[in-house]
């Protein structure tokens, strides 16, 4: 009725520095709830064609400022985020399912982050420089921006995932037209009311809002956008690169994970049982960097499995506006779905449930009870060739097995088809270096999990992706280099 969709908070496209409408809007719900809060424009051709004009027009101006110039305007587009803590977090929140202690705590100080390290960054690189004295030849390297950058972004972490592209594509020089994911768009449209304050001149950033197949494929086929940064699934990943590869386009691909966790049986069990609660469940277990194989050596299997699983049994599942819940909602129906039923898969092949979907019963707040929750799932005796121990889950279910010796857990630990991230926790240090060097893993932490230095690569490995992203890596593929040879 009319009088509902008033109601409806209306999203719209962010072009050439304006709001506009788009003729057609997708829903979006609440996670939480069940219900449908918002609405997000069903962008397509038309749309990205727009905002890739309005980028074009704005690239000569922004690309010739200096980096100290955009390296300002990122700091106080960095400030008025954080200004604004409070209601991108309750937004983010909302719109993704997550608890508001993450979006607090995690999301958003992330997102401000991102602008003010890029701001920081900008400012310190140097290029390269040889001497051929012999033939009287000096070379050097210059780096300039690449153009239009087209950045899509996926539904788990919203506005800390898709700063994490804007700010070093800006910072570089170059301008830009991103699309949200349709499921989380919020905090990228009330990030776009920032930017005029914050001085980004109209057209530098772009947002059309809309789905994959519509919006996101017509940027990525868009022949005026040379280069795409993208995160989500590998499947999409494998998408983009065929619909890319006419135009030879720059890719960068954070993909999926089947990150493992490696437990040798000096760990510090009082260190690494609540840390690998935290990879495990975390987010809903929605970060592509969660451990979801648990690899636990045979003398402290059971000791390791019977603590986890009554930690784990504490964690609160809720209201995600709730700052005691622990565990929010999942990000949709369809997704609540597929996560159960990898639990009911692992059952039916013999493996055992020890907490959570199936074995203990939710009771959740009267509101919630059309919201996409599920307990903290831990599940034993899974086979190795198991789809649950293959195929990226990306849920609160995480698997936990018992190994014997270190040769055998590298092995097991790198038979999957993806390589993003592990852990390993030991107190020798020869070993866990011997391991960290043999794991086929984009990172690698050893005794503690999910603590970055934004100078050093991220990404992944195999099917996990391709390129890094980081202080040198970001700059690098944002901009374009040249060799120059000057002989005297
Ligand atoms: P997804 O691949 O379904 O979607 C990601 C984005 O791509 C969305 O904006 C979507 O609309 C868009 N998209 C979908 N089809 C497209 C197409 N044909 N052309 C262009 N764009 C298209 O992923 P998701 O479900 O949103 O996110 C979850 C996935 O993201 C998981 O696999 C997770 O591991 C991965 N992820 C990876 C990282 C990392 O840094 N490696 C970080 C977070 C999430």
């Amino acid at each position: 009725t009319m009088a509902h969709s008033k109601a409806l908070l209306m999203l719209e496209n962010f072009i050439a520095g304006k709001f506009v409408p788009c003729s057609s809007y997708i829903d979006s719900y609440n996670p939480s709830t069940g219900e449908v809060y918002c609405r997000v424009p069903d962008s397509g051709k038309e749309e990205v064609e727009a905002a890739v004009k309005a980028a074009k027009t704005a690239f000569p101006i922004w690309s010739s400022k200096s980096p100290l110039e955009r390296s300002q305007i990122l700091n106080k587009l960095a400030d008025l985020i954080e200004h604004d803590l409070e209601a991108f977090a309750q937004a983010e929140s909302k719109d993704q399912g997550k608890t508001i202690t993450f979006a607090r705590t995690v999301d958003i100080p992330r997102a401000a982050y991102n602008f003010r390290f890029f701001a920081s960054s900008i400012l310190h690189h140097a290029t390269e420089c040889t001497e051929m004295a012999t033939v009287g030849c000096m070379h050097y390297t210059s780096r300039t921006p690449v153009g239009v950058a087209g950045l899509i972004s996926p539904w788990n972490l919203p506005l800390y995932l898709l700063t994490w592209k804007i700010a070093p594509a800006i910072a570089c020089g170059n301008t830009v037209v991103a699309k949200p994911s349709e499921m989380t768009s919020v905090t990228a449209w009330m990030m776009c009311k920032l930017l005029e304050k914050a001085g980004v001149p109209h057209g530098v950033v772009n947002v059309v809002f809309g789905t994959g197949a519509k919006a996101g494929e017509a940027l990525v086929c868009h022949p005026d956008v040379p280069l795409i940064s993208f995160t989500g699934s590998t499947l999409t990943a494998q998408r983009i690169t065929e619909k890319s590869a006419p135009h030879c386009k720059r890719l960068s691909l954070e993909l999926g994970g089947k990150n493992p966790a490696i437990i040798f049986d000096d760990a510090d069990l009082s260190q690494c049982i609540p840390t690998t609660l935290r990879s495990s469940f975390a987010n809903q277990g929605e970060i592509c960097l969660c451990t979801s194989r648990i690899f636990v050596q045979r003398g402290i299997y059971s000791e390791f499995l019977k603590r986890f699983v009554a930690e784990a049994k504490k964690w609160k599942v809720g209201n995600p506006s709730d700052p005691t819940v622990d565990v929010g909602a999942l990000i949709s129906k369809e997704h609540l779905e597929k996560v159960k039923g990898y639990v009911k898969k692992a059952q039916a092949e013999g493996a055992r449930v020890l907490c959570g979907e199936g074995v203990d019963s939710l009771a959740l707040p009267t509101g919630n009870q059309k919201g996409y929750f599920m307990l903290p799932t831990v599940i034993a005796e899974v086979k190795d060739e198991s789809c649950c121990m293959q195929e990226e889950i990306f849920g609160p279910v995480t698997c936990v097995v018992a190994f014997d010796t270190e040769e055998e857990v590298i092995k097991r630990a790198n038979g999957v088809k993806y390589g993003l991230a592990a852990t390993v926790w030991s107190s020798n240090v020869g070993r866990v270096h011997r391991v960290a060097q043999k794991l086929q893993s984009g990172l690698v932490w050893t005794n503690c999990w999910l603590i970055r230095d934004l100078n050093l690569p991220f990404g992944g490995m195999k099917a996990s992706g391709i390129g890094r992203e980081g202080a040198k890596d970001s700059y690098e593929f944002f901009t374009e280099v040249k060799t120059i040879t000057i002989k005297h």
